[in-house]
């Protein structure tokens, strides 16, 4: 028998769960892409996508997944031979830098850890070391999905800057711009890029990139320029240019709505709201990892993120199927050196507490109903916080 009749909840890092509004926002017919309404439906998600990267730079919109969007980042900075260095923390970073060879990149990569951040001091003394400043950008994922590993940005833009190595910062925000605090320009981020699936409660299908005006000037000269990734294309007056194209309209229509409820809810809100989520998570999985058949992915605490815990198990996949097919619950598997190790619950997006601790819930159902060694109570745990926490 099953008891998972009703919605499938997609604990996912990516697609996350659309909201209603989001889904019926985009219920419509199309505009006409000449009128008055469609260049300020572009112009106003343009300016509230800088207001969400925080940054006085220009963003431009993709029709492109996050895969793609790392190709708009690479081919305006970068020329064949350039040289970047990619920080390891997981999947993510290094996915874009294999993508950055694949296109004729030299690429380097500070070798890390999967059960940690990327070190700080570490790239200072890799960026001291290139006397010859042959290092053209530095990528850092700042959530790793992979490893469940948060990145501490600001840190390691400071330590960019103290090398006084001229390689500018470049960051992936997929798995966490509006959910957890993201400040591109007081970062000294010279390139943020992001997509529409996680935070932003959009379906697949755009991307977006903030460019500040240091890494404008690095584009002038970039030998990898093609014309639909091409800032330079997309500026001056034309509306048609901004999206190089026929402008993907029904997205739009969905990032509207769904920026606006990031707006009425407030990012303050929002960053706490995950934080709190996460926290609960993390207190639940702390009760199961007592059995000892599961730990945490990130060893320290203060480096795991607020948008996805990775749980490190032999064998993850009965205890995935369980949850699925038994309960309607969809958990994240392990992906890359992870894979086959670990599973992830995701707390990102148009999450709330009923389904935080009822993906908890069927969670340890699951482990006991697979009598999967785990200390029980992580549910009471996670309660108990959540109820410590939320005020009257
Ligand atoms: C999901 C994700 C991506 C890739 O996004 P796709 O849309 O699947 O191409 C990139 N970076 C991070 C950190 C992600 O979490």
């Amino acid at each position: 028998m099953t008891v998972r009749a009703g919605r499938e909840f997609l604990a996912l890092p990516g697609p996350t769960t659309i909201p209603d509004e989001v889904l019926g926002a985009m219920h419509r017919a199309p505009l006409d892409i000449y009128s008055e309404e469609m260049v300020e439906l572009t112009a106003g998600l343009l300016r509230d996508l800088s207001t969400l990267f925080a940054t006085q730079g220009r963003t431009y919109m993709y029709i492109a997944n996050g895969h793609g969007t790392w190709e708009a980042v690479l081919s305006n900075l970068l020329s064949r031979g350039d040289k970047v260095l990619v920080l390891e923390s997981g999947v993510f970073a290094m996915a874009w830098g294999q993508a950055a060879r694949a296109m004729g990149a030299e690429v380097e990569v500070l070798p890390g850890d999967w059960s940690r951040a990327v070190r700080a001091e570490e790239v200072e003394a890799r960026l001291r070391a290139d006397r010859g400043h042959t290092i053209k950008a530095v990528l850092l994922a700042h959530v790793d999905t992979a490893s469940g590993a948060m990145n501490d940005v600001p840190a390691i833009g400071k330590a960019i800057r103290a090398s006084g190595h001229p390689a500018l910062y470049v960051v992936d925000a997929v798995a966490s711009l509006a959910c957890m605090p993201f400040e591109m320009d007081k970062w000294g981020i010279d390139v943020a890029m992001s997509a529409s699936q996680k935070g932003l409660m959009t379906p697949p299908g755009l991307g977006f990139v903030a460019v500040n005006e240091r890494a404008r000037e690095v584009h002038r000269t970039a030998g990898m320029r093609t014309p639909y990734w091409d800032w330079t294309d997309r500026e001056g007056a034309e509306h048609y240019r901004k999206h190089a194209g026929t402008a993907p309209v029904h997205l739009m229509f969905g990032l509207r709505r769904a920026v606006d409820m990031l707006f009425e809810e407030g990012l303050e809100n929002i960053f706490l709201r995950h934080r709190l989520l996460a926290e609960a998570v993390r207190r639940a999985a702390a009760q199961w990892c007592e059995g000892g058949a599961l730990k945490f992915n990130i060893r320290e605490p203060s480096q795991r993120s607020d948008t996805v815990t990775t749980l490190l198990m032999d064998d993850p996949v009965p205890l995935r199927q369980y949850c699925k097919e038994k309960c309607g619950v969809v958990l994240g598997n392990g992906i890359g050196a992870l894979q086959g190790k670990a599973f992830r619950i995701a707390h990102m997006g148009h999450v709330n507490a009923p389904m935080i601790l009822g993906t908890l819930g069927v969670v340890e159902m699951g482990l006991k109903a697979l009598r999967i060694p785990h200390g029980t109570g992580g549910v009471e745990a996670a309660i108990g916080f959540l109820g410590d926490s939320v005020a009257p």
